[in-house]
């Protein structure tokens, strides 16, 4: 079977009406386009395929379902699109009128389901920027009403979708996609696991697990997370990276396997920053006091980058031991 080929990696679909985001979501996210700069993006009505498997921990594609989109088209290869995606993000303009987007949403979710029963479904509620706080709230309870009355109709209760408020003018859409991708990840629990030792054993308040290149996290430590602390770690992440890009010793990339780096901030709190692997880095909180013993931080980092190796070496083992009775690609 086609669906899968090459399927180490979470694959993500972005599908929504033209205009309501998703050339700009991918751009910010993964582009490290500013958000201002969208504004003057073309429009496109086709599939893009932006591969950042290179970069990226994450795989994704574009797909724009403009209202002529026939799902039953034969040139429409729909078995090999839903079929190795794991996650459909739908995209809604939350500043628009909804009612033709939910109705795109419910056909493109019908149509998946009947093809990958595994899919998960993601309502991005977007553009929630030009929304007050009550706005927002009674939006979301509209759209999940009506998304979740409409499959019911249809006899389809059993399909579960979930709901996120986005814009990408604030920390929501990196919030968003790190929960859809964490969906996708089947070593999730082992990876919060090894963090929460490390934070116990490290003095650490918060820890994240980053994809660099999109600042999506893929893990945290099993403490709720602040979005403050997240917001602090993205910045943090930016410094490295322009700091890196100016004062760099390589010019293949400003993130290699010797990255590091303490931040002191004035607030007597201390964020540090580890490379664990090409795509992954561990950023962390912590009080000043807790890192008298740098020694210990720095053994224990040492001990989970090679747990997190061995996690993926498994991974990647796994999947190709599956292509191969799949079709010996
Ligand atoms: P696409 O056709 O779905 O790819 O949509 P685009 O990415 O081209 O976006 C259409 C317009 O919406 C652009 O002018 C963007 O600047 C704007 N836009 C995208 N995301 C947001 C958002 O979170 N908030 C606001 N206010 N505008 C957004």
């Amino acid at each position: 079977g086609a669906p899968s080929r090459g399927e180490d990696k979470p694959r993500i679909l972005l599908m929504g009406l033209r205009r309501s985001g998703k050339s700009s979501i991918q751009k910010v996210v993964f582009h490290k386009v500013s958000p201002n700069e969208t504004l003057f993006l073309e429009s496109t009505n086709k599939i893009i395929k932006d591969d950042i498997s290179n970069s990226s921990f994450v795989q994704f594609q574009i797909w724009d379902i403009p209202g002529q989109i026939d799902f039953f088209d034969q040139t429409f290869d729909s078995e090999y699109i839903f079929g190795g995606c794991g996650a459909l993000i739908f995209v809604i303009d939350a500043q628009d009128d909804y009612m033709e987007a939910l109705s795109r949403l419910q056909m493109a979710v019908t149509r998946a389901h009947k093809i990958n029963e595994a899919i998960k479904f993601e309502v991005f509620i977007h553009k929630v920027d030009g929304l007050s706080d009550d706005n927002k709230i009674e939006t979301q309870r509209d759209i999940l009403q009506r998304a979740t009355d409409e499959l019911a109709d249809a006899g389809m209760d059993n399909i579960r979708l979930s709901f996120h408020l986005t814009s990408i003018y604030d920390h929501s859409i990196f919030e968003a996609f790190s929960k859809v991708v964490q969906k996708l990840i089947p070593q999730l629990a082992v990876l919060e696991n090894l963090l929460d030792i490390v934070i116990s054993n490290s003095k650490i308040e918060k820890a994240f697990l980053f994809d660099v290149v999109s600042k999506i996290y893929i893990a945290t430590d099993t403490s709720p997370v602040d979005m403050q602390c997240y917001e602090l770690c993205c910045d943090m992440i930016d410094v490295v990276i322009d700091m890196s890009c100016i004062y760099g010793v390589r010019d293949d990339g400003a993130f290699d396997n010797e990255s590091a780096s303490f931040i002191k901030l004035n607030s007597s709190t201390v964020l540090f920053l580890r490379e664990v692997n090409r795509h992954l880095a561990l950023v962390c909180i912590l009080r000043e006091d807790g890192c008298e013993n740098r020694g210990i931080i720095e053994y224990n980092f040492k001990c989970f980058r090679n747990a997190i190796q061995e996690v993926f070496v498994a991974r990647n083992k796994q999947a190709q031991a599956h292509n191969g009775l799949a079709g010996g690609e």
